[in-house]
């Protein structure tokens, strides 16, 4: 589990930001819900023989010797949470989600026991459009990033319950025939759960996975008009993809539409967002059927593929720093300070109290990454005017500190502009 250091939080931040308005265009409503549920909420949900389920859980005994868990994903908190609250029945819902997650994993680049996920889930709506609008309003989201070119979609069908009955005896008697070759895990799991060997990390099985039938050819007739009507609308709408036939999820509440975003810059762990269609979860969690969809991203892996692209150079905390000889000007730039955020609501400001040389003071504004550099001294106190220096182009001139805020303005955008990637 990591801290989140000043120098990274500002980073967090834009990236929330920058998520958060790409989402609120589409109509979602955040939704803030518990870090600990009922254990069983999970294991019902996610399935018993699955990788979070069987191994993964920060599970504990609460006083009244309940057993609860920390949060390993959102959509069963969400869909517990809706239906708890009446907002499914009946209702078409569109909501979104960010916060901590937990996983006992090996921690490693990318994959950590706290991680950070942001999610969204649609209830209410059947038909594969609004897969499409999520995944084109994921594709948007990539390209306010600046990350677009980094990151591709897979995608596959899983079909219906009917779809994956059929499937399984195929499955299973294909991994018979190759059970020699099986580790201990994809043995257990074969028979109580075929699609999970599916999951495995273990190359020399992903090899033989290759060989293994094909789920796509059991596709049952809806489920395949389903996949075949968002294929075609992501086509026109030019978004690519890959079919990717292995790809099941690590989580069993998915059917039809599953896809992934992953990335080769980021090594093993490329998978940075995951999702699919969940249409029975809400009755086998004891609400009205309701068909569903979502997806989560992994933020970390986000974070990290920002700072791979250097797409994070500038750490800005301030926008104007202001340099004041201390003797005449301290005083007079606390005030000046104030006056600029008054008539800038929002600017960030810094004074500088150290009372060291102005070189020094000039370098602890770079730090800060500050745009301008105001410069009192006693001169400029007398005169009622200030030294504005702009720090990307070394340019400065002196001005009146009542036309103060006019230059600001434009230093302070452009400086954004020129540096800041969103
Ligand atoms: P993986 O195959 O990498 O273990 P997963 O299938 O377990 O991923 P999901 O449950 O689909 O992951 O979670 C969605 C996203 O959350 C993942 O694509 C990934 O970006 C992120 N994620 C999952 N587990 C971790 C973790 N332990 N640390 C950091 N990010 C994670
Ligand atoms: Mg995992």
């Amino acid at each position: 589990m990591n801290d989140c250091l000043p120098r990274q939080s500002s980073l967090w931040q834009k990236l929330e930001h920058i998520i958060r308005n790409v989402i609120g265009e589409y109509g979602y409503s955040e939704i803030r819900i518990p870090i600990v549920e009922m254990t069983d909420l999970f294991s019902r949900s996610i399935g018993e023989v699955t990788d979070i389920v069987e191994k993964e859980m920060y599970t504990f005994k609460d006083h009244n010797g309940e057993s609860l868990t920390l949060r390993p994903e959102g959509t069963a908190g969400c869909v517990r949470a809706g239906i708890e609250n009446g907002l499914l029945y009946n209702q078409e819902q569109r909501l979104w989600y960010m916060g901590p997650m937990f996983r006992h994993e090996r921690p490693q680049k990318g994959r950590y026991r706290q991680f950070h996920q942001f999610g969204a889930e649609v209830f209410g709506l059947e038909g594969p459009n609004i897969d499409v609008e999520l995944i084109l309003m994921l594709s948007r989201l990539w390209y306010e990033l600046g990350i677009d070119k980094y990151i591709h979609l897979e995608l596959h069908s899983l079909g219906s319950l009917e779809t994956r009955i059929r499937y399984r005896s195929v499955l299973i008697s294909y991994l018979e025939k190759h059970i020699d070759l099986l580790d201990q895990i994809s043995r257990q799991r074969m028979y109580v759960n075929p699609l999970r060997v599916f999951d495995t990390k273990n190359p020399s099985i992903q090899n033989i996975l290759d060989n293994a039938p094909n789920l796509s050819e059991y596709l049952d007739e809806d489920s395949h008009k389903h996949f075949i009507s968002l294929c075609e609308s992501l086509d026109s709408l030019g978004i690519k993809y890959t079919i990717n036939t292995r790809l099941v999820r690590g989580l069993d509440y998915y059917n039809r539409t599953v896809f992934e975003w992953v990335t080769e810059i980021l090594g093993t762990q490329g998978t940075v967002c995951g999702g699919g269609r969940y249409d029975s979860l809400v009755e086998q969690l004891g609400g009205k059927a309701t068909p569903a969809i979502g997806f989560a991203i992994g933020l970390e892996r986000l974070v990290l593929m920002l700072e791979k692209l250097k797409l994070t150079k500038v750490h800005r905390t301030v926008d104007v720093y202001i340099v004041a000889s201390s003797k005449y000007a301290t005083l007079p730039s606390i005030k000046l300070a104030n006056q600029l955020r008054e008539e800038i609501p929002g600017l960030r400001i810094m004074n500088d109290f150290s009372g060291t040389s102005f070189k020094k003071q000039f370098k602890r504004a770079d730090r800060f990454g500050a745009a301008v550099a105001l410069v009192l001294g006693a001169r400029e106190v007398s005169d009622m005017t200030v030294v504005v220096k702009d720090l990307l182009s070394g340019n400065q001139n002196i001005c009146f500190q009542r036309d103060l805020s006019v230059q600001i303005k434009k230093l302070v955008n452009k400086k954004i502009n020129v540096d800041i990637n969103y």
